[in-house]
Parts: structure tokens; C-alpha cells; sequence
């Protein structure tokens, strides 16, 4: 599913979070969107995901009004920094989750519902953690089931902020290399926002600079490196 976004301005009071940004996401597409802290990038993905509304600029998926469709109609997925697991539920409950609160007419039978469970679990490579709590597993494995509980709806999209932002470096480097496998595998439109430059240039194909809530610069990994549009991107790497 593509995502096309035009003109999108977001404000708070007098601040504009959002100015006038476009952004176009191919199928099937990895994008990294890089940024310093308080450049718009929670917000624009908000909007995308249904979180919260423009008030201008339009966003459409594959062609069609996204704007007009609530969160739970968007099949978008997303994981979060701080995206916490629920404490009381097992691994497999947690991935469970977003299939029983789906509408009846939809719902997967119980069977299913397992099946699929599992079937995530294998995909993050951690099914044999099934049967723990959150608390039981380290903050890499809790990430990976976020990511597979987020997978859970089937998104035609999946939106990912600073997922790895609160793992230590080696857990982050590890966990870069695993997504980029495992979107070799699910080929889901995702959008991976980070301030990280390193993290950015390794994860992604295409990398889209943010500066004060406007896209500062779009290239390749090389390009971004080699030509640095934005002085964030100059010797900038971590926060
Ligand atoms: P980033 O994700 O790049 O760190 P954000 O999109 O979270 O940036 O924030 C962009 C700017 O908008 C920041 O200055 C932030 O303080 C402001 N902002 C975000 N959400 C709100 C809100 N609900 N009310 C007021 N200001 C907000």
C-alpha cells in the first residue's frame, strides 16, 4: 500500500508542528524518517495512524482518503518506544489481544486465533516465550512482540517510533538487522522514525529529513551521508 502525503500542516495554539509537509511512501517501502527531538515526527505519523488530525494537507493510501477513516479503520499498525506490554498478560495473550477486540463479524474462531498467534511468535522468533509475563523478558524480546502483536491485525502498514529507543546499544544493533529481515520477509509499508543517524542509514532504503516540522531532505542512505542537506545530519548521531 502506498502512502501519499500532501501539505500536511499541524498546529498547536500558534506552533506549527507540521509545515506544509509532503511525503510520498511506496509499497512495500521501508522509509527511515530522521530527525532531532520536537521536528514533527510523532506528530506526522499520529495523523497517519488516525491518533490525531491535520488542519490542512490531505493523506491517502493506495489513492483513497485516509483522513475521513478512523484509527481502527486505517489497518495500521504501530509500536512504540515506550509501548508497553500488558503487564497482567502473557507473551501470547499480549499478541492475542488485537484479534479479540476486533468487530464479531471479523473475529478470528479461537483455533484461529492461535494459529495466528503462533505463527507471529515463530515470525519474531520467540515462540518459546509463549507462556512468560513482560516482566519475565528482557527489553529486546518485549520490542519483538510488540512488533508481533502489532502484526497481528495484518496492517497494510506499519508505523514504528523510536521502537529501539530504550535498548542499549548492542540490543539496537541487533534489532536493526533482524527488521530489516524480517521486512524482507512481510514486505509491510513502514515508516521507522528515529533521531539516530546511524540507525536510520542502516535500517532504510530511503531516508526522509525533518527539521522544525519541514522535510529538510529525501535520498538514499549514500546520498544523506555523502550530502547532508540539514545541519542536523552534519557529525549528528544520537541525541
Ligand atoms: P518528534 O517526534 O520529532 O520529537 P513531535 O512530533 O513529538 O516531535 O513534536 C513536534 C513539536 O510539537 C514539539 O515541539 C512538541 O512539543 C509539539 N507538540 C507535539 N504534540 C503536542 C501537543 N499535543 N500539544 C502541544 N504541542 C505539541
Amino acid at each position: 500500500m502506498t502512502i501519499d502525503v500532501r501539505n500536511l500542516v499541524k498546529r498547536f495554539g500558534a506552533f506549527k508542528a507540521l509545515d506544509d509537509v509532503s511525503l510520498r511512501v511506496d509499497d512495500g517501502e521501508l522509509l527511515a524518517l530522521l530527525g532531532p527531538s520536537g521536528s514533527g515526527k510523532t506528530t506526522l505519523l499520529r495523523i497517519i495512524a488516525g491518533l490525531d488530525w491535520p488542519d490542512a494537507g490531505s493523506v491517502r493510501f493506495d489513492g483513497n482518503d485516509a483522513l475521513s477513516r478512523g484509527a481502527g479503520e486505517r489497518n495500521v499498525g504501530f509500536v512504540f518506544q515506550h509501548y508497553a506490554l500488558f503487564r497482567h498478560m502473557t507473551v501470547f495473550e499480549n499478541v492475542a489481544f488485537g484479534l479479540r477486540v476486533q468487530p464479531r463479524a471479523v473475529r478470528p474462531s479461537e483455533d484461529a486465533i492461535r494459529r495466528r498467534v503462533k505463527e507471529l511468535l515463530d515470525l519474531v522468533q520467540l515462540d518459546w516465550l509463549s507462556d512468560r509475563y513482560p516482566a519475565q523478558l528482557s527489553g529486546g524480546q518485549r520490542q519483538r512482540i510488540a512488533l508481533a502483536r502489532a502484526l497481528a491485525i495484518e496492517p497494510r502498514i506499519l508505523l514504528l517510533d523510536e521502537p529501539f529507543g530504550a535498548l542499549d546499544a548492542k540490543v539496537r544493533k541487533e534489532l536493526r538487522r533482524w527488521l530489516r529481515q524480517l521486512h524482507d520477509e512481510i514486505h509491510v509499508t513502514s515508516i521507522f522514525v528515529t533521531h539516530d543517524q546511524e540507525e536510520a542509514l542502516e535500517v532504510a532504503n530511503r531516508v526522509v529529513v525533518m527539521d522544525k516540522g519541514r522535510i529538510e531532505q529525501v535520498g538514499s542512505p549514500g546520498d544523506v551521508y555523502d550530502n547532508p542537506a540539514s545541519a542536523f545530519v552534519h557529525g549528528f548521531i544520537g541525541e
